[in-house]
């Protein structure tokens, strides 16, 4: 089956030693995937005010977020002016591409996107979107083709916008197979390759499951057939930090029998006029705080 390993790129920290490390164990392992950055400021900080959301502080406890994302991280946009990521690490950005990945867009800022985008309006949306795609312009020298929301947040403009953006395909939701999306009044021809496979930090501390032996857990979901393989969403900040040695056990099970690749490569695979159209809806999901967008 082909399981495409999706990186979501969150912080400034996460850029510079997250992504790095991840190069160096793909590198090794002879794997492409696809990275998507978080581009402007680092206000991961401003997370805390979350703290007033059912079931934030039960999961910060329970995935002890202060570990993986180091107290600094924690202090931008709060106590500390949060660094523009696009500007200080887009050397980290273009190594990533240079190596031969896929590259993308994650968001602009990754907190305000991720709390705010379900509320707000096309003015707020396209303002955000636009800095994304100017500040990866700048980092790359050529336009994005890839978006995937942060948080699995979205509103209808983001579906319009990724239409006119002119992005090949975007992976904003959680669902099962790829499709052509439908939400708020809006049909996008923007193709959604969804993430399939819960995330690590979901995971952890749930179940029985921890740290040592989470990745039996992903390799089991794994085995689910879908017509159009997994898309596998990880992140920077932990499995290329306090969780590399989770990813390595993933790439080595998953080398023995799949082919592991950037999303592109499931992208090229599909036959669009196949694929049906589906609606977006907002659900939630097992070790994850609020409401996320999903495959209907
Ligand atoms: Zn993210």
């Amino acid at each position: 089956m082909m399981i495409a390993l999706k990186v979501d790129v969150d912080t400034f920290r996460g850029t510079l030693e997250g992504v790095p490390s991840l190069l160096r164990l793909f590198d090794r392992y002879r794997v492409r995937a696809t990275f998507l950055f978080s581009l402007g400021p680092d206000h991961t900080g401003r997370a805390l005010r979350r703290i007033f959301r059912p079931g934030f502080l039960q999961k910060v406890r329970r995935t002890s977020v202060a570990s993986h994302y180091g107290l600094k991280t924690l202090m931008y946009g709060v106590l500390l002016p949060g660094p523009h990521i696009g500007r200080k690490a887009g050397a980290v950005m273009r190594s990533v591409a240079d190596a031969g990945h896929e590259v993308g867009i994650h968001c602009y800022d990754h907190i305000r996107w991720q709390d705010f985008v379900a509320n707000r309006d096309e003015a707020w949306t396209r303002r955000e979107m636009l800095r994304a795609v100017e500040a990866f312009e700048e980092v790359f020298g050529y336009a994005a083709r890839v978006h995937g929301a942060a948080g699995w947040q979205l509103n209808a403009s983001t579906l319009e916008l990724e239409q006119e953006l002119g992005f090949s395909y975007a992976s904003d939701v959680r669902g099962r197979s790829p499709f052509f999306p439908r939400y708020g009044g809006v049909d996008s021809n923007c193709l959604q390759i969804p993430t399939t496979l819960p995330t690590l930090d979901e995971l952890i501390g749930l179940d029985g499951v921890t740290q040592e032996n989470v990745h039996e857990r992903l390799y089991a979901d794994s085995r689910r057939q879908l017509p159009h393989g997994h898309v596998y969403t990880l992140h920077a900040e932990l499995e290329g930090m306090g969780l590399l040695p989770v990813m390595e056990r993933l790439l080595q099970m998953w080398q023995r029998e799949d082919e592991l690749c950037a999303m592109e490569n499931i992208f090229h695979s599909l036959d669009l006029s196949q694929l049906p159209r589906e609606d977006i809806v907002r659900g939630e999901l097992p070790g994850r705080s609020g409401k996320l967008a999903m495959q209907g």
